[in-house]
């Protein structure tokens, strides 16, 4: 058990990045596994059994974060279609309370979104402290889809002055202020790219027109977004360079294999809560009174 922990934060080591300067995304592999072999029953066993382990610790660090209600965790999903962020936040997030996660999922913001700063609508989905929440898609999107497709800036409602060359600068800077805010006041920030190929999107898109239960999935829209993979690619590199810092860090998670993304997920997750130092809250002299006052009237 031990080992396989050790084992777990070994792997999500990997695919932290603190420090943008470096990163190129052309040296992450999405078909990457680190050292566990894809093959084989007992390769499938041991990582299923650090995924397990990574969910029943994640329950416990969760319990402890609520009841303590000081820190707070803010999870930030980003990805190409079809690279699994929705089953990777049912799977890793499956052993905790739900009365202490919020999951927003973001879609195309509506006029009274527009009217507002970018940055608006997620603040008014941020996480309470003791509370876990997830964004899938999120803010990123505004230096993502936004730039991929110049014709959504164009309908913000921007004024014309601030649309200069310098607008993907600009908003790099205020998401890095914003999260170090958050992170300042007691908010960490995991941000997760799942890191998907072209081929690997095709075929599960193909899966999606044949298989009856997994129609629903398809969007034709989605394989007109797939044209676009250069753009979406160039973009995800600037923004992880541009965004990746040490209270906010990007994990350029493989996803070519779904039980790899969701056993890395898990991992990272983990780490960062028992970095918190989680606690019970210890009880007051009062409190402790209190108990015993409480055992003595029930008997
Ligand atoms: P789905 O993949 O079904 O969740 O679709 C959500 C869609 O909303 C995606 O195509 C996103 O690119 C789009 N979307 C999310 N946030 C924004 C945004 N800030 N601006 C434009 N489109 C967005
Ligand atoms: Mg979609």
């Amino acid at each position: 058990m031990k080992k396989r922990r050790k084992n777990a934060a070994s792997i999500v080591d990997r695919y932290r990045v603190t420090d943008g300067k470096k990163f190129r995304l052309d040296d992450h592999d999405p078909g990457d596994t680190a050292d566990l072999s894809v093959r084989g029953k007992a390769a499938k066993e041991k990582a299923r059994a650090i995924l397990a382990d990574g969910i029943a610790r994640l329950a416990e660090l969760q319990d402890r974060l609520y009841a303590q209600d000081r820190w707070g965790l803010l999870l930030i999903f980003q990805a190409m279609d079809a690279a699994g962020k929705d089953s990777t936040i049912k799977h890793v997030m499956s052993g905790v309370n739900p009365q202490g996660v919020q999951v927003t999922s973001f879609k195309v913001p509506s006029s009274q979104e527009l009217d507002h700063d970018f940055l608006w609508r997620g603040v008014l989905r941020l996480p309470e402290r003791g509370c876990i929440g997830i964004f899938n898609r999120s803010y990123y999107e505004e230096v993502l889809v936004v730039r991929v497709h110049p014709q959504i800036l164009q309908a913000q409602k921007l004024p014309p002055e601030l649309l200069d060359a310098k607008v993907w600068e600009r908003r790099y800077e205020d998401i890095n202020a914003f999260e170090r805010y958050l992170s300042r006041n007691g908010f960490p920030i995991l941000k997760f790219f799942l890191n998907v190929s072209r081929k690997e999107q095709k075929k599960r898109f193909l899966e999606r027109l044949d298989e009856p239960e997994k129609n629903w999935k398809f969007s034709i829209a989605d394989v007109h977004e797939r044209e676009s993979w250069s753009a979406y690619q160039k973009a995800y590199q600037d923004a992880i360079a541009a965004t990746s810092t040490p209270w906010a860090p990007w994990f350029v998670v493989p996803a070519d294999h779904k039980w790899f993304t969701r056993l890395v997920v898990a991992a990272a997750i983990v780490a960062e809560l028992e970095t918190l130092n989680l606690r019970y809250p210890a009880l007051s002299k009062t409190k402790r009174r209190e108990l015993q006052e409480a055992r003595r009237l029930l008997r």
